[in-house]
């Protein structure tokens, strides 16, 4: 609780403060490359024979994703406090990136928690944080994933709290770090209302945005909630809800308590947290973010799911159309777009949010496709 409630307060205070904003404005736009362009999908949209699609391309964001808008906040909102280190958990390795690059560019030192597993599974992204110069530590109890690097991290920031601050990646865990994350990517969804209006003139009919934790969605929603607009959360339906492989809180889970906050989660009779499973690594988790499960609650936000077999598809067929590779995680909602555009009339605007490129996932689906690249 100290620590929560230390950063409760400074973050409080270096949201007023006019220096830590400019400082934070200044490297949206010299250093991330914001604002993201809001990109007219054409080709997709004639395809598609419905509502106009328009991409938020977060994707063109330093690091290849929304995750670094975050990241550079929080490293900031670290270097205000005078903490000399910040540490991170990551499942994937795509904020442990986000986070390592935050630590490079403000000389702060960097520990990143991940699973045993995920360390094996993502070689790539680990040799990529250590060439940003932070220190990989490895996470062996537990199921060894995501879940245990979180706890890790919280015992970490528990024990080392004068010095370090724990840069949690999505809108998730305890008070304040959901309302801290939908802060630093509530830029998303500010650009993209002043740039729909000068292209269209108006506001757009449907939001869509992938849910994994929840932050690439709530900064995109976050401008546009007292707006009357439908707004549409995609989760990993994996194998398919049945079976139980996959990551849709909302359509498979219930109501619990994990990691300092209350929200749905995937679990057993006793409470025990579920295994799960998503073709998209940052959308596969047991739980999500807090916010989410209040907008779910309220229906003020509707969520649904895709599953592995048409986030593929997705995938390929943004590709072939726009000539733009999305995250699997991204296609999740590109999925989804598929399904609602051709029943749309063609005056209706969609504006979906490309969370990240898909670099880092054509050798997963080349290998799902039987395709040896190397
Ligand atoms: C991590 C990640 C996500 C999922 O995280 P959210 O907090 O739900 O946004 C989605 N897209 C990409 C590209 C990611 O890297």
């Amino acid at each position: 609780m100290p620590a929560l409630l230390e950063l409760e307060a400074e973050y409080g205070k270096a949201k007023e403060d006019r220096a830590f904003k400019n400082e934070l404005e200044l490297l949206q736009s010299t250093y991330i490359g914001r604002p993201t362009s809001l990109y007219f999908a054409k080709r997709l949209t004639d395809h598609l024979d419905g509502a106009k699609i328009y991409l938020k391309r977060e994707d063109l964001a330093h690091t290849g994703a929304h995750k670094i808008n975050n990241a550079i906040g929080q490293v900031l909102l670290a270097k205000k406090m005078g903490k000399k280190r910040v540490i991170a958990e990551t499942g994937a390795g795509q904020h442990g990136v986000a986070t390592a690059t935050g630590a490079a560019l403000c000389g702060l030192e960097c520990e990143i928690y991940m699973g045993s597993i995920d360390i094996k599974r993502q070689a790539l992204n680990v040799f990529r944080m250590k060439l940003l110069g932070a220190k990989v530590n490895e996470v062996s109890i537990g199921s060894q994933t995501l879940k245990d690097a979180i706890n890790e991290s919280m015992r970490d920031w528990t024990t080392n709290v004068r010095t370090t601050h724990y840069v949690l990646g999505t809108v998730f865990g305890p008070h304040p770090f959901p309302s801290i994350v939908r802060d630093f990517q509530a830029v998303i969804g500010k650009e993209a209302k002043r740039q729909i209006l000068k292209a269209e003139g108006r506001l757009p009919d449907y939001l869509i945005a992938c849910v994994g934790g929840g932050s690439n969605a709530m900064g995109l929603f976050n401008e546009f909630l007292s707006d009357d607009i439908k707004m549409i959360g995609v989760e990993a339906g994996g194998k398919g809800i049945e079976g139980g492989e996959h990551a849709a809180r909302f359509a498979g889970g219930s109501i619990g308590v994990l990691q300092g906050c209350k929200t749905y989660l995937l679990q057993d009779n006793d409470g025990n947290v579920l295994e799960t499973h998503s073709v998209s690594a940052g959308l596969d988790y047991a739980s999500v973010g807090p916010q989410h499960a209040f907008f779910k609650d309220s229906g003020r936000i509707e969520y649904t799911y895709a599953v592995d077999a048409e986030a593929l598809a997705a995938f390929e067929l943004l590709s072939r159309t726009e000539g733009i590779i999305p995250a699997l995680e991204s296609a999740h909602a590109i999925a989804e777009v598929a399904k609602l555009a051709p029943r749309l009339p063609k005056d209706k605007i969609i504006i979906v949010n490309l969370s990240g490129r898909g670099d880092k996932d054509v050798q997963q689906v080349a290998k799902i496709k039987g395709i040896e690249i190397c």
